[in-house]
């Protein structure tokens, strides 16, 4: 039985592991579908403190695993679908595999929300929807795109599409941006971006190859629908978090996050699970944030399994 299984492999799951390998318990950190977390999509990471030139987002999570692995954590792939934690032993299912842990830490993050709007899914991916400009925003050179969302992912995405895409279209359903002020500005400045107020997409049109040619919007003031034509549509309204696993194991509130005991961060009520990150912080949700809570639940792990001894 290990003493600590971390579930997740962004900036909580790292420095967890970081802390928990430098307090010599040697964890098992289980990787999932998404491998070093949503930075890996991020283009430049620009406010996580000790980088005062940025850093690129899949730099920054590859050295918070070499320095996790440093330290003698161990990363194995494995997407958890089921715990139970009812006995003092931990058990984790991930497909044929099982583990069984002393304590868990829970920093399984969050997940792209989508509109859920007609041509949505069918398009996705190859065929012209996606939820990552950095993963796919060279696709779409010298193309007509749209961002929806008015949030500082938005802004980030419509930003970094401007370096390739002939016009990108911020369709936004208020007339004012979530988006912290500095984001907000060098977007709304940027002669690349235009900007589409008060609209809600209705659905994605598909093109006679079943490749996205646009996108229908209704005017949610005047109840008006039009039709914005583009090759691309770059969806940033925001995130889930993954904890399908722990409903009904572990407290979570109205949209699904991870509830920690009152008083803490970081500690469940369920005695040796802690949580971290993206999944467990609907407020912050900042890089920096996800790795405090995993240095937090490292070191309540630590004292948590000192206490048993
Ligand atoms: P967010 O701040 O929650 O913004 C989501 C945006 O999507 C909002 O503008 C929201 O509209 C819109 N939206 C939500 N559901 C929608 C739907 N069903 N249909 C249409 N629009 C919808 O999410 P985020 O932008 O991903 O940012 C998350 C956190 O990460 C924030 O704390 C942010 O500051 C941080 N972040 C920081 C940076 C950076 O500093 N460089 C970059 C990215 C993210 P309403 O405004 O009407 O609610």
């Amino acid at each position: 039985m290990e003493d600590v299984i971390i579930l997740g492999t962004g900036c909580a799951g790292f420095t967890a592991g970081i802390y928990t390998a430098r307090a010599n318990l040697s964890p098992l950190i289980l990787e999932g579908k998404q491998p070093g977390g949503q930075l890996t999509t991020t283009s430049e990471v620009e406010n996580f403190p000790g980088f005062p030139d940025g850093i690129d987002g899949f730099a920054l999570m590859d050295q918070l695993r070499r320095q996790a692995l440093r330290f003698g954590a161990r990363v194995e792939n494995a997407y958890v679908e089921k715990v139970d934690f009812t006995d003092s032993r931990k058990v984790l299912f991930a497909g044929d595999k099982t583990f069984e842990a002393k304590s868990v830490i829970i920093a399984t993050g969050a997940a792209p929300r989508l509109l859920g709007v007609p041509g949505e899914m069918e398009m996705f991916g190859g065929k012209g929807v996606t939820t990552c400009a950095t993963c796919d925003g060279a696709f779409y050179r010298d193309m007509d795109v749209v961002v929806v969302g008015g949030g500082d992912s938005a802004c980030e995405e419509a930003l970094f599409l401007t370096r390739f895409c002939s016009k990108v279209t911020l369709v936004h359903r208020r007339d004012e941006l979530r988006a912290s002020k500095i984001m907000a500005e060098r977007t709304l400045e940027n002669e690349k971006v235009s900007t589409l107020w008060d609209s809600a997409v209705q659905e994605i049109l598909p093109d006679d190859e079943g490749k996205t040619r646009g996108i229908r919007v209704k005017n949610v003031k005047n109840g008006e629908e039009s039709d914005v034509p583009c090759k691309g549509v770059f969806i940033a309204i925001g995130h889930v978090p993954n904890t399908a696993p722990f409903k009904g194991v572990l407290p979570l509130d109205e949209n699904g996050y991870l509830h920690p005991e009152s008083g803490s961060m970081v500690r469940t009520s369920m005695p040796g699970v802690f949580v971290a990150g993206d999944c467990a912080d609907h407020v912050y949700r900042q890089a920096i944030t996800a790795a405090g809570m995993g240095c937090q639940s490292a070191i309540e792990a630590e004292r948590w399994l000192a206490e048993c001894e």
